[in-house]
């Protein structure tokens, strides 16, 4: 026991002198060579806009991965800084995929408008939205001869709700009705006008019967 004892002392002096004795100097290693230089202060530029902006986006909570750029740009479509947003700060009915700055413009738009609306008109928390997809390679609707601006991530379709007790809202069904529904998404999509650069709904066309086109540009109309 005392030997035993007395093995482990020594081994920890031996251990301790070792970690205090002082260290020879280590040659610092050559950094590599850059291999690729950035291609212009614009790249760098952009590059520091599209870190900001996912900066911005995790602060507000929302879930989301990044999406590597390979995964884009077929067809004419680019999806640059793009995120697969997993959650907002409610549910989503499945992941969507954007470019940041549509997230974080979504984000801003349910703190400001969806979640506290949801609160007024039915006294009760939103749970859940449900979308029809963000980045989509697709042509706009009435002009095929240019790529929809869900072709660049800048986009969002929105055709319902879900709140906390299960009740279910959605465009098809609810926008016309003279209840609560129809006072929620007449509301919110008026609201969306504010946030969005184009917004379209059931007033706007019979291509939007069903859904909410949100996008952030670079057109304007408010056709909610
Ligand atoms: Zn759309």
């Amino acid at each position: 026991m005392a030997a035993g004892f007395r093995v482990t002392a020594a081994l920890a002096l031996l251990l301790l002198a070792a970690a205090c004795a002082p260290r020879p100097a280590r040659q610092a290693a050559p950094l590599p060579e850059p291999t690729q230089p950035p291609a212009s202060s614009q790249w760098i530029g952009r590059d520091i806009i599209q870190a900001a902006c996912l900066n911005d986006l995790a602060a507000t909570g929302a879930k989301f991965e990044l999406i590597a750029q390979a995964e884009a740009g077929k067809d004419g479509c680019t999806l640059q800084n793009g995120v697969r947003l997993i959650a907002t700060g409610v549910e989503l009915v499945r992941p969507a995929e954007m470019t940041c700055p549509l997230a974080l413009r979504l984000m801003q738009f349910e703190k400001e408008v969806l979640l506290p609306e949801a609160l007024r008109v039915f006294g009760q928390p939103l749970k859940q939205i449900n979308h029809a997809g963000a980045f989509t390679c697709k042509r706009m609707t009435g002009n095929s001869s240019r790529i929809s601006e869900h072709g660049h991530g800048r986009a969002i379709d929105i055709w319902g709700f879900v709140l906390a007790d299960g009740r279910r809202v959605s465009v098809a069904d609810h926008f016309r009705s003279q209840g609560r529904e129809g006072q929620y998404l007449r509301g919110v999509n008026r609201e969306a006008c504010r946030f969005f650069a184009v917004v379209l709904g059931p007033n706007a066309d019979a291509a939007h019967a069903k859904s909410f086109h949100w996008d952030i540009g670079p057109w304007n109309r408010c056709g909610s």
